[in-house]
């Protein structure tokens, strides 16, 4: 299994407008491994966005 650790340091986008607010907006199901992906982290988003792949193994 891929661990989000291979993938590189962290990619993160800045946000525009409001303050940033908890919830789930922040995530989606993904719909081939329906793993929870953070969309602030663009190394989860480019991973699930490939036509086939694992579950990535989160960082604890
Ligand atoms: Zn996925």
């Amino acid at each position: 299994m891929t661990k989000l650790f291979d993938l590189g340091p962290p990619i993160t986008g800045r946000r525009r407008g409001d303050s940033p607010k908890n919830g789930s907006d922040d995530f989606y199901i993904c719909p081939i491994c329906a793993q929870p992906v953070d969309i602030r982290d663009l190394r989860q988003v480019i991973w699930h966005d490939k036509p086939v792949h694992d579950r990535l193994e989160m960082d604890a």
